[in-house]
């Protein structure tokens, strides 16, 4: 079998590299492409994904799976090569029912309406996004129709980000944790002058911030010989091989967490994509398994490590000294209250922990509607506002504060926002299993020492890429089911702290 593994290995990797590059210009339309630039990029990002597509779903890459796949069943399952062959024998399964047309003209409509999001968000213009959106909606329902049967047609989108779970499951999630999330928020609103969080807003040197933040990354691991960090206008993390790991960051000069917890978030998403382990490069592996793992590094990184005591222990005293004018009269412990301040709110990638599944909620319903046809798109902006106001009590002022805010529509990313939550349960399951291995890990947090938790990472979730389907993977190193209540346990303790409760 070793002719055939390496024949599709060597098919493979032109496909990688093809999908690689594509994400190479997804990356400077984002940061540095003039606006004139995006009908020529749209028809750019279209050929090199329908041709990444057309040489992925090939009769040669068939023939070699349908040898490899049974024989593979006699190799270590843990094995790269085994791990290859199941993986990409399971794409395959999906990606050969979709038409390459299509993926092509998914790429050109979702560039075109990117631009059109920036757009209308700027200028809080639903109406200027909605033909945009119905096309991107139309196009994934298509996409859907293609990987039928199905039990719910939310299961197939939802499969592309996070293989293998359910629309079903999602939902008996969400139904376990909402019903205690609203309630925690409303024990929190009743004592919510417990902590202000007036010195977080103020005038912050924007390069300040930039350099302090950076430097977190830093310290957490994140190589910047492999790395770098730009401008946009929805921050995000992309991985051109784990040598090439970028990120995004968005500043706002008034108010220091938006940029400071961005930055932490994406390094998270950086770290885990830098610590894939260089022998699965170009083999299709080479990349995290999932949106729910990866937003469980990310969420890590931001929340249970950078919204901790420990972690101010260490840097609060740099950040005094990059801001005397606005925290150098401030305590350490009114900073941690400050930055964990929990207040519903509009925008979701600014909400704290308690607010944050909240919006998740809101926005998988919406979706849920809108593909089953239940909701129009007319009537989308109203439907936001509703659920706004019904879970959080706060209602969008414009749609740039509503239904605009994030790009994820616009590119395509619709069965996708269950991820978050997703990820968020899973990063209190790992992080309870690390500090089993790790004894010191708050001591180490406090002294800035990275090193131990950053190499359990690597060692347990990083390395593997995508070897494991993210069941697997939070079986092998929790020894259980992904769950809700540890998360739940988190929330509930460390809000009853802070507020009292
Ligand atoms: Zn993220």
């Amino acid at each position: 079998m070793e002719k055939q593994l390496t024949e599709l290995k060597t098919l493979l990797a032109e496909v990688v590299d093809l999908q690689r590059s594509a994400s190479v210009l997804a990356w400077e339309q984002q940061t540095y492409m003039p606006p004139g630039g995006g009908a020529a990029r749209a028809e750019q990002l279209a050929t090199l994904e329908g041709l990444a597509h057309r040489l992925f779903v090939t009769d040669e890459i068939g023939a070699l799976l349908a040898e490899l796949h049974p024989a593979a069943d006699g190799w270590d399952y843990d094995s790269d090569d085994a791990s290859l062959v199941r993986f990409i024998s399971r794409k395959y399964g999906r990606e050969r029912h979709i038409p390459s047309e299509l993926v092509a003209e998914i790429a050109r409509t979702t560039a075109l309406a990117q631009e059109a999001w920036v757009r209308a968000r700027q200028a809080a213009d639903y109406p200027m996004f909605k033909p945009h959106l119905q096309k991107v909606l139309a196009l994934r329902r298509q996409q859907a129709e293609c990987l039928a049967p199905y039990e719910h047609i939310y299961d197939p989108l939802l499969d592309e980000y996070e293989p293998e779970m359910k629309t079903a499951e999602v939902r008996a999630m969400f139904a376990a944790i909402k019903d205690e999330l609203i309630e925690l928020v409303h024990d929190i609103s009743a004592r919510a002058d417990a902590v202000s969080d007036e010195m977080l807003h103020g005038d912050f040197d924007i390069e300040l911030q930039r350099a302090f933040g950076l430097q977190v990354a830093q310290k957490f691991g994140y190589d910047l010989e492999r790395g770098r960090q730009d401008e946009a206008p929805h921050p995000f993390c992309t991985s051109f091989s784990s040598d090439d790991v970028r990120i995004t960051t968005r500043f706002n000069g008034s108010f220091l967490p938006s940029a400071l917890f961005g930055t932490l978030h994406e390094a998270g998403h950086a770290l885990y994509e830098q610590g894939v382990a260089p022998d699965l490069a170009r083999s299709g592996l080479d990349t995290g398994i999932s949106l729910g793992v990866h937003e469980s590094q990310s969420r890590l990184w931001e929340n249970l490590v950078g919204r901790s005591r420990p972690f101010w222990q260490h840097f609060f005293p740099q950040l005094q000294a990059a801001f005397p004018g606005a925290l150098g009269a401030v305590d350490v412990e009114a900073f941690y209250r400050a930055i964990n301040r929990s207040k519903p709110s509009l925008i979701r990638v600014e909400a704290d922990e308690v607010t944050y599944d909240l919006h998740i909620i809101i926005r998988f319903e919406l979706e849920l509607d809108l593909l089953t046809g239940a909701l129009q798109l007319d009537e989308l902006p109203a439907a936001w506002n509703d659920k706004y106001e019904r879970y959080l009590g706060v209602r969008p002022e414009n749609d740039a504060e509503g239904v605009l805010q994030d790009i994820h529509w616009s590119t395509g990313a619709i069965g996708y926002f269950a991820t978050y939550s997703i990820g968020n349960l899973i990063s209190v399951q790992l992080l309870n299993s690390a500090r089993e291995a790790l004894p010191n890990l708050d001591a180490d947090i406090a002294a800035g020492e990275f090193g131990a938790l950053l190499g359990w990472l690597r060692e347990n979730i990083h390395c593997h890429g995508s070897k494991f389907t993210p069941r697997e993977l939070v079986q092998r190193v929790t020894g259980g089911e992904m769950d809700s209540r540890p998360y739940m346990r988190y929330l509930r303790e460390k809000y009853s702290d802070i507020y009292a409760l």
